[in-house]
């Protein structure tokens, strides 16, 4: 190991489940084997990291836990097995830290489906702090030319967005909606649609986000807190009024996912993303068969997916924006989160 690297850290731990985080110093850790450690400069926070520090999921995160998986920094240190990514490398901690790589979902490229996942700031310490592990199969490539907070919000946010948009099956020169469009995987999926010839109709609430999703490209924005007839301005939005091709569900309450059967168009797909606590699918089953209905989940993305993701990145088509503040402010965040109060994506730097 390089002689630089400490033996203690700043990080925000977990040290029971419902928080808050404590800001404080740990030991780094050491590598194995197959592993790399990164020295985390930036890293995007996702509601993921809320949901896991809540514990809203029917799956327990470890404890104490140090969160975050959209973790951006250099490999400064790297197992005796890893020989394709170099100390000095830039690479992304995320969410899919490891898997198996030997089983038949990993086999065919679908590792997030892999029965015995480690996933960043859940299962194992995330990028919450100064110098992260990483499974080195699984970090992903940062090209030197992008900037390391701009791209963090890429490793997760933006990764699961394009993922999403492909399930979909859309193609260019139809309509998606987006519902919790003015969120961080909403901002991201505006841009991802756009440059994917899409045309986005924004949902979300309050005007400051109703602003940004225009500004991102969405040609509509509908304000699902004051509006009177969700259903029928969506579909009043698409040229035809027969409703969108698809609905990327990114909202952190199980309304819209109740909802969305309603103006989606026949034949069209419903992409369930978000996972507020707690909550149930709905869909009358007559509106489905009639009307051809496709429903479906999506779950980030592998390792393909992801370099595609930080291609789009890289080649200026992505702009989305951030707010860079501390990691010692990181409770600050979760609470403007759960207050729904963000517009966009925070990114803390963990020299901060
Ligand atoms: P965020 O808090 O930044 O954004 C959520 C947005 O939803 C907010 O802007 C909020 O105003 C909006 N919203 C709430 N209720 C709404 C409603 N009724 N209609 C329209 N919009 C509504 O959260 P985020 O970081 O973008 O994450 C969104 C969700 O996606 C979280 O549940 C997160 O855990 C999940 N997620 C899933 C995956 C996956 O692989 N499937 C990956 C990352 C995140
Ligand atoms: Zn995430």
């Amino acid at each position: 190991m390089a002689a630089t690297i400490p033996k203690e850290q700043w990080a925000q731990v977990i040290e029971q489940t419902g928080g808050p985080v404590h800001y404080k110093k740990i030991p780094v850790a050491q590598p194995g084997p197959d592993e790399v450690l990164v020295n985390i400069k930036y890293s995007g926070v996702c509601h993921t990291d809320l949901h896991a520090m809540k514990g809203d999921w029917p799956l327990p995160t470890k404890i104490p836990l140090v969160g975050g998986h959209e973790g951006a920094g250099i490999v400064v240190a790297r197992g005796e097995l890893v020989k394709d990514v170099e100390i000095g490398d830039h690479v992304g901690i995320k969410w899919l830290n490891g898997s198996c790589l030997s089983c038949s979902f990993c086999q065919q490229s679908d590792e997030s489906l892999c029965p015995t996942p480690l996933l960043s700031g859940y299962t194992v310490d995330g990028s919450f702090q100064q110098y992260a592990i990483g499974k080195a199969a699984h970090v992903a490539r940062i090209p030197k030319e992008c900037s390391l907070e701009a791209v963090s919000p890429i490793l997760c946010a933006g990764l699961t967005v394009y993922k999403a948009l492909k399930e979909s099956g859309a193609r260019p020169g139809q309509q998606v909606a987006i519902v919790g469009a003015g969120g961080g995987l909403g901002s991201l999926a505006i841009q991802y649609a756009k440059a994917m010839g899409l045309h986005a109709i924004a949902i979300d609430g309050g005007e400051e986000k109703g602003k940004m999703c225009k500004e991102l490209g969405a040609g509509t924005y509908i304000d699902f807190s004051t509006s009177k007839n969700l259903v029928q301005e969506v579909k009043a939005a698409t040229p035809d009024g027969f409703g969108p091709h698809a609905v990327l569900l990114l909202a952190v309450s199980e309304g819209p996912f109740q909802q969305a059967s309603e103006y989606v168009r026949s034949r069209g797909t419903i992409v369930c993303v978000g996972l507020p606590a707690n909550a149930f699918l709905k869909a009358p089953v007559f509106d489905t068969v009639v009307r051809m209905i496709n429903i479906k989940g999506s779950y980030v993305g592998n390792r393909q997916d992801t370099a595609e993701a930080i291609d789009f990145f890289r080649r200026g088509l992505i702009k989305a924006p951030y707010k860079v503040v501390g990691l010692s402010q990181l409770q600050e965040v979760f609470d403007l989160m759960e207050a729904g109060k963000i517009a966009g994506r925070y990114v803390v730097d963990t020299s901060k």
